[in-house]
């Protein structure tokens, strides 16, 4: 179990961090819940750059997504979507009746800041949700030069998914103006899944006081007034076990220093890309590549899933394509804790058994 190397999309977890999830529980909403979740929101701040309130989560990315598409959509939302985290959004809003569109690209490509004015210059909209970084496809959609535009529209709630970029790439929620930025736990941040957490503005939290049907386990609006404006008394119960696990790896990754965490990152990201570029063929759009995953195109007709077995024998494993990509492309995850030296290792192993 210690030396596996997942790099699937999901991270793999330190031993020492699950060994800070078994310490000995304290009460919710006791003093000391406050203080371990007041230390979580101040180095979460930093990594989101917000001054805006941040909410924590007991579950995990897709609720958030929920809770932002049904606490503050009023009109109707627009989706962008350039793969099955992107169309995640719109199952959403559809299954909770709220009126939506879908705008989704070919997969590969990356949506762009003119495509998105033109949508909203509709005045059709007053939610808006795009990926940051579309785990299926390994692409990030170009976010910051939507900034100028998305605030042309004041009207408009952005929500961005920043699931699988979060600890690993840079993203700048005040500067951009974002009004939901969510991440999970078990992606870069490099934790077990099971908790994620949210920037929520103050025009979301305006937002979401004019609506009415904002449902109940899932409603931000209630989540906020409980933690911030009540001072952690969550409206349901915490999960204080992950929570000492996430304010660890926070410090861990503090001690880091994010710079050089993304700088790791790009790293990871720049030897599979060119490992990839030499003996396959990278997918989608080059403009607009992940630094945390990258998506291969299977052009040697390799079988993926028995090469995941035969890596997984020796204690690595990758992803299979998502959805219509399955065989078609695999990924290699290189993100959370994983260095460059180990991202080198499972490369040389793939090699040897496709050579082979
Ligand atoms: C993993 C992931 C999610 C959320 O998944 P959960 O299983 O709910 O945590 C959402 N968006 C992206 C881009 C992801 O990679």
């Amino acid at each position: 179990m210690n030396n596996k190397r997942f790099m699937t999309g999901s991270a793999q977890v330190k031993e020492e961090v699950l060994q800070k999830m078994a310490m000995p529980l304290v009460g919710q909403g006791s003093e000391n819940a406050c203080e371990l979740q007041e230390k979580i929101v101040y180095k979460l701040k930093r990594i989101f750059n917000t001054e805006e309130s941040i909410l924590l989560s007991s579950f995990s990315g897709s609720g958030l997504m929920e809770g932002a598409v049904r606490s503050c959509t009023r009109k109707r939302a627009a989706i962008f979507s350039v793969g099955n985290f992107g169309n995640r959004w719109y199952e959403i809003a559809k299954a909770n009746n709220i009126p939506v569109d879908l705008y989704e690209l070919e997969w590969g490509g990356a949506i762009n800041a003119e495509f998105v004015d033109e949508i909203l210059s509709t005045g059709k909209y007053d939610l808006m949700a795009i990926t940051h970084n579309e785990t299926s496809t390994g692409i990030v959609n170009p976010i910051e030069e939507m900034e100028s535009i998305i605030n042309k529209y004041p009207e408009i709630v952005w929500c961005v998914d920043a699931v699988s970029s979060f600890g690993g790439t840079k993203i700048e929620v005040d500067k951009l103006g974002i009004d939901i930025c969510i991440t999970s736990t078990e992606k870069a941040l490099a934790l077990p899944a099971g908790m994620s957490m949210c920037s929520f503005s103050k025009k979301a939290i305006e937002r979401a006081h004019k609506i009415t049907n904002r449902g109940y386990y899932l409603d931000l609006l209630n989540i906020y007034e409980h933690a911030i404006r009540n001072k952690c008394q969550y409206p349901f119960t915490p999960a204080i076990s992950y929570m000492y696990g996430l304010d660890y790896q926070l410090d861990n990754i503090m001690k880091e220093g994010l710079e050089n965490r993304y700088k790791r990152h790009e790293e990871m990201s720049n030897v599979v890309k060119n490992w990839a570029e030499k003996n396959f063929e990278i997918f989608g759009d080059k403009n607009h590549l992940s630094k945390t995953i990258t998506v291969i195109k299977n052009t040697s007709n390799i079988n993926v899933e028995e090469l995941n077995k035969k890596l997984k024998e020796r204690g690595f494993a990758i992803s299979n394509g998502y959805g219509k990509l399955k065989e078609k492309t695999f990924g290699i995850g290189h993100m959370g804790d994983a260095t460059v030296q180990e991202v080198q290792e499972l490369l040389a192993n793939i090699e040897d058994i496709i050579g082979s």
